[in-house]
């Protein structure tokens, strides 16, 4: 039986000290975050921790207006969907100060916000 090489609790620890952690199956290759039992892509449990850099774009995201319990004083918020530059997509809270951008492409502009 292989140990469990990154838990919830330890990723949550990381992520606390500002560090990413992804898991990589070593029969597959399959990259995953947040860890996981079983890889989704050879159901093989043979995890590595792999550090991600954290950078993404943001691929989807909604507001959310009816929090789940204990959390009422937080809304509303945004989670979003965010595809890793590693090539892993997970869901994350926003709160992330923006600027305005013009978004060029030919003649067209359009508003556009980006990252301070
Ligand atoms: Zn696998």
């Amino acid at each position: 039986m292989t140990e469990h090489v990154l838990t919830l609790k330890h990723f949550f620890e990381e992520a606390r000290a500002g560090r990413l952690t992804g898991i990589r199956c070593g029969k597959c290759g399959e990259l995953a975050i947040p860890p996981k039992e079983f890889c989704p892509t050879c159901q093989e449990y043979d995890w590595t921790p792999v550090p991600l850099a954290g950078n993404g774009a943001v691929t989807s995201f909604t507001v959310i207006r009816i929090p789940p319990r204990g959390r009422a004083a937080e809304a509303p918020y945004a989670v979003a969907v965010v595809r890793l530059d590693e090539g892993v997509s997970l869901l994350g809270r926003t709160g992330l100060a923006v600027r305005f951008r013009p978004l060029m492409t030919g003649e067209q502009t359009a508003v556009g916000f980006g990252p301070v």
